[in-house]
């Protein structure tokens, strides 16, 4: 019997969610590079910058907390 309920694994759930825009420009983030991450606990997370085209603000996406957050 499968189990509909598994938790999310983190090493297999990478990817940002699509289609982030700017909050203040409305324009569509550029992906600029990715890379992975070691926290203090072992567990490898990858990380995404993105870049505004219009504002030049940065952000990044962090697969461990599954969250953006600006750059500054
Ligand atoms: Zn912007």
């Amino acid at each position: 019997m499968p189990d509909i309920r598994a938790p999310r694994t983190p090493s297999s759930d990478t990817a940002p969610p699509p289609g982030r825009r700017c909050p203040r420009c409305r324009v569509t983030l550029q992906h600029e590079r990715s890379y992975t991450t070691r926290g203090l606990s072992g567990v490898v997370s990858s990380e995404h910058r993105y870049v505004c085209p219009a504002c030049d603000a940065q952000f990044r996406w962090s697969s461990r907390d599954q969250r953006w957050r600006e750059v500054h």
